[in-house]
């Protein structure tokens, strides 16, 4: 397991790079935000996923249900990263590989 750290500064953010922290951009229309995280296996991959405050988000693209917070953050479905292969979870703010 590791702990996704939320980062509020974006810059602070790029800069640190830690593997699976996390950066959430200010909600659109309908509680729909971009959730940036540097890939949790620490391969360097920075990637952005669409996420929706509570709900999941219907769109044409993959989104995930998020649950709105930023200490623990929490994902629904499991998150797949195609460059490196790593699968997990991020659960009340740790990342779960599996
Ligand atoms: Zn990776």
């Amino acid at each position: 397991m590791i702990r996704a750290i939320y980062f509020s500064d974006r810059a602070k953010h790029r800069d640190t790079a830690l593997p699976g922290s996390l950066w959430f951009s200010e909600p659109a229309d309908g509680g729909v935000s971009a959730m940036w995280f540097y890939c949790p296996c620490g391969c360097g991959d920075l990637a952005r996923i669409t996420v929706g405050q509570e709900h999941k988000p219907h769109m044409t693209g993959p989104s995930w249900n998020w649950n709105g917070r930023t200490d623990a953050p929490t994902l629904s479905p499991s998150v797949h990263q195609l460059n490196c292969g790593w699968h997990g979870w991020l659960r009340s703010g740790y990342w779960e590989s599996c």
